[in-house]
C-alpha cells in the first residue's frame, strides 16, 4: 500500500507554505479528532495522516527534503518508519498523532496543555513489532480536579502470555532462525524511481519482525506469546486538569506478539458535571439563595466548597446578583501556584406562599415603608436594564 502524497493528504497543491499548511492541518485534525469521532477507525486513520504530513511539513529540513525526494526510505519523519501498524501503514501511532496536534495548537482552546507528562517521544527498537495503543476515557469529578487524585483503571489488554514468557514458543528448542529473513527481523525491498534507487526495510512478515519461526507453539496462546486480560492500572492525576487533557502511560498499552515491545496507554480526561458548582477555568461558581432578612440585614451562613464547608459572611444590605469571593477556593492550575477562586452569587429569594404571620409582618413592613416619604427603599423606582441578560 503506497503512502498518500503528504501535500495531497492536506488538501494543497505542492511546495505550499508553513501557514497554509498549518491552517490546512489544523482543519482536518479537527474533523477528524478522535474525541469527535469515538471508535471510528477511518477517521482516527485520517487523524494519524494528517499528523504525519504536518509534522513533516512544518519543519524546514523535512520538508526541503520531502519535496526533493518524496516518501524515500530514510525520508523526514522522526518516528520510526516501522511502527507495529503492520500492512505498510503509517509511521505515526495514535499517542504520536495527539501530541503532535497538542503541540501544534495547544489542545484547541480549552486551556488544554496536552499531554500532562511530555510524553517523551521516546525511541523504538526497529524491526520487532509494536503492541498497539489503547485509549481509555477517564471521568473526574471537580473535587477530584480540585486536589489532584490516583485513579485505578480497569484495562482490558493483550499481556505477556504467562506459560512462555512472552516467547510464543513451547520450549527453547522450539525456535529456529526465520529463513526468510535468515534472523534478522528485517527484510529490503529496493525500489526505483526517477530520483534512483531506494531500499525500503520492512520488518519481515514470515516472522513478524522477531527474526524466529516456532516449531512448537506454546499451547496455551497458540504461539502468539500474549493472552487477553483484564488489569488494573492506575495514574496519578496532578490537580487542576482539563477535559481534553490527556497523559500517555508508557508500555500500558497492548503487548507486541511475541514479546515485541508494549504500545501506550492514553488516558483521556474527562468532567463530570457537578451538581452544585460550575467551573471557569481555575474558578468555580455556586448560587446560594438568602431570605429578604437575611439580606438586610446580613448573616454568617455554612457554604459547601470543593474542599470542604466554610463559613461566609453575607454583608448586610447585599442585593440579588452580589458576587462574593472565596479566596483560594477554586481549582489550582495546572503546573503552577495559582489557585483559583470559589465564586458565590447571591440570589435573594422571594416567599412564594407566605404564612399568616409572615404576611402580617410584611404588611408591618408596607405600612412602615408607606410611612416614610422621604428615605430610599419605599416605592416604584424606574431604572432603564443593563443587559438583557
Ligand atoms: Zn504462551
Ligand atoms: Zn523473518
Amino acid at each position: 500500500m503506497a503512502k498518500r502524497d503528504y501535500y495531497e493528504v492536506l488538501g494543497l497543491s505542492k511546495g505550499a507554505n508553513k501557514a497554509d499548511v498549518k491552517k490546512s492541518y489544523r482543519q482536518i485534525a479537527m474533523k477528524y479528532h478522535p474525541d469527535k469521532n469515538p471508535g471510528d477507525k477511518e477517521a482516527e486513520a485520517k487523524f494519524k495522516e494528517a499528523a504525519e504530513a504536518y509534522s513533516v511539513l512544518n519543519d524546514e529540513q523535512k520538508k526541503a527534503h520531502y519535496d526533493q525526494f518524496g516518501h524515500a526510505p530514510e525520508g523526514g519523519m522522526g518516528g520510526s518508519p516501522f511502527d507495529g501498524f503492520g500492512g505498510g501503514g503509517f509511521g505515526v501511532d495514535l499517542s504520536d498523532a495527539l501530541r503532535i496536534f497538542m503541540d501544534g495548537f495547544g489542545g484547541g482552546g480549552g486551556g488544554g496543555f496536552g499531554d500532562l507528562f511530555g510524553g517523551g517521544g521516546g525511541s523504538r527498537s526497529r524491526g520487532r513489532a509494536r503492541g498497539s495503543d489503547l485509549k481509555i476515557k477517564l471521568p473526574l469529578t471537580l473535587e477530584e480536579i480540585a486536589t489532584g487524585v490516583t485513579k485505578k483503571m480497569k484495562v482490558k489488554r493483550f499481556e505477556s502470555c504467562a506459560d512462555c514468557d512472552g516467547s510464543g514458543a513451547r520450549d527453547k528448542a522450539s525456535k529456529t532462525n526465520c529463513s526468510v529473513c535468515h534472523g534478522r527481523g528485517e527484510v529490503q525491498q529496493v525500489s526505483r524511481s526517477m530520483f534512483g534507487q531506494f531500499v525500503n526495510i520492512q520488518p519481515c512478515s514470515n516472522c513478524d519482525g522477531t527474526g524466529e519461526v516456532i516449531a512448537h507453539p506454546c499451547k496455551t496462546c497458540n504461539g502468539d506469546g500474549r493472552e487477553r486480560k483484564e488489569s488494573v492500572v492506575s495514574a496519578k492525576i496532578p490537580a487542576g486538569v482539563h477535559a481534553g487533557n490527556y497523559m500517555t502511560l508508557k508500555g500500558e498499552g497492548n503487548s507486541a506478539r511475541r514479546g515485541g515491545q508494549h504500545g501506550d496507554l492514553i488516558v483521556l480526561i474527562d468532567e463530570k458535571e457537578h451538581e452544585l458548582f460550575i467551573r471557569d477555568e481555575d474558578n468555580i461558581y455556586l448560587e446560594l439563595g438568602i431570605n429578604i432578612a437575611q439580606a438586610v440585614t446580613g448573616t454568617e451562613l455554612e457554604i459547601p466548597t470543593l474542599t470542604g464547608k466554610v463559613n461566609l459572611k453575607i454583608p448586610a444590605g447585599s442585593q440579588s446578583g452580589k458576587l462574593l469571593r472565596l479566596r483560594g477556593k477554586g481549582i489550582p492550575r495546572i503546573n503552577s501556584h495559582m489557585v483559583g477562586d470559589q465564586m458565590v452569587k447571591i440570589q435573594i429569594e422571594t416567599p412564594v406562599k407566605p404564612s399568616k404571620e409572615e404576611k402580617e409582618l410584611y404588611k408591618q413592613l408596607a405600612a412602615y415603608y408607606g410611612s416614610q416619604k422621604s428615605k430610599g427603599s419605599k416605592g416604584s423606582i424606574f431604572r432603564k436594564i443593563k443587559s438583557l441578560l
